[in-house]
């Protein structure tokens, strides 16, 4: 309640949404969602109950290597696990980057295949490390020779590049261009392996760039996680411009949400970003989106869908992660 007693509005729904109330999808087919953080299975359960309302059937996530083997035990058959380090291992540098070496090949003996590069500005800041530093490059040396493919999250939404915004050069902030050659350069070095870029390879509102990214390296594939900030910047952009782009790399763009599960979260707040991505991608709304977001223009998020063709949608949902993470990156048939 506020200060006038009314009842305020929670941030996954200031608009009053009934999101238990699914909308007819555009396509008929089990969805599968590349890009979840889920943790131990009671918490997980109310994810998987908004999953399960919204047709989402096979899930990769960036869980807890403590929590593989209880997630695979009580939901059989749903995840998929990307390596991910044990991000509470920042106190010393040196045992973060030797404990991690080690996880890899615990991942890897659990069955993961593809290994995730949180490097955005940020996380770069607090780890000291880059994607050219000499102990994350040892760590990508050991994934590949082990099989590994990668993920990559080195973007942060446009705006928060530059001295007036979050990531200030003269705090020590690489720029917009710096965190993306730092990509280039993995891409270049290895494109015998799969890599995606997390969040629309951070980059939806430089299509430009992007787009040249994805002719230059036919291995680089993209998800189309992160609810807020994908809903922000198509927004702010000319939708046929957007739907082009969408149609033009319809075979290397990957359905994801970004769902973290946490014990703050509910089930409401689950549903909604699934409801939200629904939207977005299938339907041709144009309004005020449900969810807060402190970085939407004029502090008033907008949701506008890009209502893309039935047979880009199948392959955003389901075709291109059986044929990218299943054939290539699994090496055995996804379902
Ligand atoms: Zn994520």
């Amino acid at each position: 309640m506020n200060a006038n007693g009314a009842v305020s509005a929670p941030p996954y729904n200031r608009t009053g949404v009934d999101f238990q109330d699914v909308p007819k999808r555009a396509v008929s087919i089990s969805v599968i969602d590349v890009h979840t953080h889920t943790q131990k299975p009671h918490l997980t359960a109310e994810f998987i109950r908004a999953a399960d309302a919204y047709g989402i059937g096979r899930i990769f996530t960036m869980a807890p290597l403590e929590d593989v083997d209880a997630l695979r035990a009580a939901f059989p058959g749903r995840f998929e696990f990307i390596a991910i380090p044990r991000w509470q291992d920042v106190s010393s540098r040196a045992d973060f980057f030797r404990i991690w070496h080690k996880r890899i090949d615990a991942f890897y003996e659990k069955g993961s295949r593809m290994i995730k590069f949180h490097m955005a500005p940020g996380s770069q800041k607090r780890f000291g490390a880059t994607l050219e530093s000499p102990e994350v490059k040892e760590i990508i040396e050991h994934a590949y020779n082990l099989g590994y493919h990668f993920m990559s999250h080195v973007g942060d939404p446009k705006a928060w590049f530059g001295e007036d915004a979050k990531y200030k050069p003269s705090e020590g902030h690489m720029t917009f261009d710096e965190q993306f050659a730092m990509l280039d350069h993995m891409l270049e070095k290895y494109p015998d392996r799969v890599h995606m870029g997390a969040h629309m390879g951070g980059s939806l509102e430089d299509i430009t760039s992007l787009s040249r990214r994805l002719d230059r390296f036919p291995h680089y594939i993209i998800d189309s996680s992160a609810t807020k900030w994908m809903v922000r910047a198509v927004a702010n952009q000319p939708l046929e411009r957007l739907r082009d782009f969408f149609i033009r790399y319809a075979d290397r763009i990957l359905f994801g949400s970004d769902l973290v599960v946490n014990e703050k979260f509910n089930y409401e707040h689950y549903l909604s970003r699934y409801w939200v991505h629904l939207k977005l991608w299938e339907t041709n709304s144009d309004g005020a989106s449900p969810i807060d977001d402190p970085d939407a223009k004029d502090g008033r998020p907008m949701l506008r869908g890009l209502h893309l063709p039935p047979t880009v949608l199948e392959k955003m949902y389901r075709t291109n992660a059986l044929e990218w993470l299943g054939a290539k990156v699994l090496r055995q048939p996804l379902e």
